[in-house]
């Protein structure tokens, strides 16, 4: 019987095979989409299985979760990217204790961890979350207030803004997938064309990756098809 590390290196592997094969489809260099394993409701033991299978970035959800496994997880330290919902009161552990915010949505909170991200680590990389038509959850920031809200991030100095992120709302027709992930890619490319320096579209996930990359991710956050199902 295979054992759950050897499971998750299997599935880790099968997910990095996708990520290939999409990006050849679509004419790009596999190096450009970087995968970020979703660990959210799995414990340390799978996290360091991936980690033996050489998996290097990590996307959990929710700080009450999230901070055992970064306390265990040290030696080596796995890069860590926060991907749930944005509190005031949790922003000072997130701005010390991450590598990357990728569902910023206000100005208020972009403040909060500007001010206590620690002098002496690099900026906090951050993406604003858009919230396309149709979008399954409701956060993120609306495609009319994006452009101010990019202007006010970019300026802000212990943030490092790098682009967008999106969570379509579920659809199992690839035309679905890839409209909205194109309208994400056009909202990217029109902040590009303001000036804003930007490098990172962070969509897609178990059931539409293939979609993403096709539309331009440069990151693909994948849970399920590493991990398993989650008991919800
Ligand atoms: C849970 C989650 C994922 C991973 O979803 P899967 O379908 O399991 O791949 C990706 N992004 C965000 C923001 C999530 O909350």
């Amino acid at each position: 019987m295979m054992g759950r590390a050897q499971v998750i290196s299997e599935q880790l592997q099968r997910v990095l095979t996708r990520i290939a094969r999409a990006a050849q489809a679509a004419g790009r260099d596999p190096a450009t989409v970087q995968l970020l394993a979703v660990s959210k409701t799995f414990p340390v033991a799978d996290l360091r299985a991936a980690m033996m299978a050489g998996q290097w970035c990590f996307g959990e959800s929710y700080l009450n979760e999230a901070l055992p496994k970064l306390a265990t997880l040290t030696d080596p330290a796995p890069e860590w990217h926060f991907i749930g919902p944005l509190q005031s009161n949790k922003t000072r552990a997130i701005a010390e204790q991450f590598a990357w915010v990728h569902s910023l949505a206000s100005l208020k909170h972009a403040e909060r961890l500007n001010e206590q991200r620690p002098v002496d680590l690099p900026p906090l990389n951050v993406c604003l979350q858009v919230n396309i038509s149709g979008e399954a959850s409701k956060s993120g920031v609306t495609l009319d207030a994006l452009p101010a809200l990019a202007t006010a991030v970019a300026v802000l100095p212990c943030l490092r803004l790098r682009g967008l992120m999106a969570i379509p709302a579920p659809s199992t027709d690839p035309d679905a997938q890839r409209a909205a992930f194109r309208a994400v890619r056009h909202a990217f490319e029109a902040l590009q064309a303001q000036g804003l320096a930007l490098d990172t579209l962070s969509m897609g996930m178990t059931d539409d990756l293939e979609a993403a990359i096709a539309e331009g991710a440069t990151i693909v956050r994948v849970g399920s098809a590493i991990f398993g199902a989650r008991e919800s």
